[in-house]
């Protein structure tokens, strides 16, 4: 057994004294070489200490906002307790796969998740190709391009004709092309009020739908031509394993690998007991309509339900909402969903929330739907809207001897290997938020670890969470709701865009900009935004969390006037006590 070896502060040039601002390791947690330890602060960049081995931290010999310089001891480490470098432990379970977007306990979702166990050292067989990649979507291309640029030989297996996944045939990119579309006409139908009328909009479906499609064409069509440029070799077909170095690809080809990568992505949850219908839809289907119902019942209140709500509602048809939980999208702030839970109930003809739908009986009528506080009613189409199931269990993986967990889910640790090394895994099939950049983020993780990079690994604070609605509802980091269940201490700092110049000459005033901060040194900790382009303006906030800005940080950053992105700065002038766009406030720091 090998001696504790205490981890010190390393040469940090000329600084002296600088803080602890992160702890990312407890005594008893094992950790892998290079993972990071502690992060200092000087005056001109924060530090990760990483792990000078694998093992298991015996001690710490700080805490937050201990002051240390060069040859403190931070902690200790019992070499003998952990694996070796490129070793770790077993993957942690995965979470629930729901929506896109993060759940409320999350920034991080698989940074700080232990290593599986390394069984063999990196492959060194005679194999068709360095890495292969297993499906096209966001992770999935990212991965192949990188590792392609990279130097590696790369192949892409994807099922479908068109690259590009979910995301681009029938996910991010369609939706917010008909998205647009809802937005002008509901511009157009607003300027009434403000002293401009133009006819009632005639509406071309299938042009509608065309121009929706041009869009992904042009995206995926776009992709092809990349992938060649790289020489990525792409086959069109469905992978299985049928080895830990060989893939069947649709039963006709056997492909043989160093590397894969597992990106294959998630498919739309079904409802149990609902009937075949073609009435009965999906997102996909919602996505390219033949014509537009009258009456939509869309059972599922997340974010992919009031997307397509909002779609169809400007559309023309009479929306209801039926929603499980008691609030909309849930797992973001009751105060941020407000203003759009307000707004849509004046446009909507119902949301139902705590409730869930009983039964649904087809009939030339349309669809009978009874919910289970008894009412019933009759509806055109019924967009099923419920969550994402992770595509795991369709691989065979067992072949490999890589875990699937019953939801399809495949655990990784922070360089998004599986249990099975030379196996990684990305995107909508891994634990966390499923959403499109978490997803390419992993990808590029996966390949430069593939390529050599020791240092790579997912350690991004944040995954930003946007609903595309009218308002749009964006958050990032730590909501309310997370810190108070998990007793996280913290302080908020909120500006209502009623006092935004911005938000008034646009005529949305129900925004809302909201900083959440840690008590004392006011560093973000998490924001969320509601308001239009709440989703461009959440992006400033993350970068605030990532490089450890402080509210004066962003209060004293010039931001253009009259411009949305004032109210971050405004947020974090009321957490100053500097706001002067505001009446007087009551206890003002300066
Ligand atoms: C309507 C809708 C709107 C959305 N909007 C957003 C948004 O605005 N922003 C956002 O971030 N996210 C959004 N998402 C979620 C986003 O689409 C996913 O998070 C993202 O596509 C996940 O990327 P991925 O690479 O993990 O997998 P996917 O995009 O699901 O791609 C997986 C690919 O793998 C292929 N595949 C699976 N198994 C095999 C196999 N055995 N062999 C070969 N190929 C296989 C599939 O055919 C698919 O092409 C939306 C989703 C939907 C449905």
């Amino acid at each position: 057994m090998s001696e504790p070896i205490e981890v010190r502060v390393p040469d940090i040039g000329d600084f002296t004294d600088v803080p602890v601002i992160e702890l990312h390791v407890s005594a008893g947690d094992e950790v892998a070489a290079e993972d990071p330890l502690v992060t200092l602060e000087s005056d001109k960049a924060t530090m990760d200490v990483p792990s000078p081995v694998a093992g298991v931290i015996a001690q710490l010999s700080v805490k937050i906002g201990d002051r240390v310089s060069e040859g403190s001891v931070l902690l200790t480490i019992d070499p003998a307790g952990g694996a070796g470098e490129g070793e770790g432990e077993p993957a942690a379970p995965a979470p629930e796969a729901e929506e896109p977007g993060p759940k409320a306990e999350e920034p991080a979702p698989t940074a700080g998740e232990p290593a599986p166990k390394a069984e063999e050292p990196a492959p060194t067989g005679d194999y068709e190709c360095d890495v292969v990649v297993i499906g096209s979507g966001p992770g999935g291309y990212t991965a192949a391009f990188r590792a392609a640029d990279l130097g590696l030989k790369t192949v892409l297996v994807e099922r479908h004709a068109t690259l590009g996944g979910v995301c681009l045939n029938v996910g991010c990119i369609p939706s917010k092309a008909l998205l647009h579309a809802a937005r002008v006409i509901a511009e157009v139908q607003e300027m009434r009020e403000r002293g401009i009328t133009f006819g009632e909009p005639e509406l071309d479906v299938a042009k509608l739908i065309a121009w929706k499609q041009s869009v992904v064409d042009k995206l995926t069509g776009g992709l092809a031509g990349m992938a060649r440029a790289r020489k990525v070799e792409v086959i069109t077909g469905e992978a299985r394993f049928s080895g830990p170095h060989e893939l069947d690809i649709a039963g006709e080809r056997k492909l043989t690998f160093a590397n894969c990568i597992i990106a294959a992505g998630s498919e739309a949850a079904r409802l149990p007991g609902m009937p075949d219908d073609e009435r009965i839809i999906d997102s996909t289907g919602a996505l390219s309509p033949d014509d537009v119902p009258a009456r939509l019942l869309v059972i599922g209140g997340g974010i992919i339900g009031l997307e397509m709500a909002t779609v169809y509602d400007a559309l023309g048809s009479r929306v209801t909402v039926v929603e499980a939980l008691d609030q909309l999208i849930p797992g973001c702030d009751a105060d941020v969903v407000k203003p759009l839970h307000k707004r849509i109930s004046e446009r909507y003809e119902a949301i139902h929330l705590s409730t869930k739908v009983a039964s649904i009986e087809p009939s030339g009528e349309g669809l009978r739907v009874e919910l289970d506080s008894g009412a019933t009613e009759t509806y055109d189409r019924v967009l099923v809207a419920v969550g994402r199931r992770a595509n795991g269990n369709a691989l065979n993986a067992g072949a490999a001897g890589v875990e699937v967990d019953e939801r399809g889910v495949i655990a990784t640790d922070r360089q998004m290997r599986t249990n099975v090394p030379h196996i990684y895994a990305i995107g909508d099939v891994t634990p966390g938020p499923m959403l499109a950049h978490k997803a390419s983020h992993e990808g590029r993780v996966a390949a430069e670890v593939i390529a050599g990079d020791k240092s790579a690994a997912f350690d991004a604070r944040a995954v930003p969470a946007v609903a595309y609605t009218d308002p749009e509802v964006a958050w990032m980091g730590l909501t309310e709701t997370a810190a108070r269940e998990r007793g996280v201490e913290y302080e908020r700092a909120s500006f209502p865009w009623a006092a935004s110049g911005r938000a008034l000459t646009i005529d949305r005033a129900e925004g809302m900009t909201k900083l959440l901060l840690e008590p004392g040194s006011r560093r973000v900790l998490g924001a969320a935004v509601v308001g239009p382009n709440a989703g461009e303006l959440i992006a400033e906030t993350v970068l605030a969390l990532e490089l450890g800005a402080d509210a004066e940080d962003i209060a004293l950053t010039i931001h253009a006037h009259p411009t949305l992105s004032e109210t971050v700065a405004f947020a974090a002038e009321v957490a100053e006590g500097t706001i002067t766009d505001l009446p007087p406030q009551r206890k003002g720091r300066r």
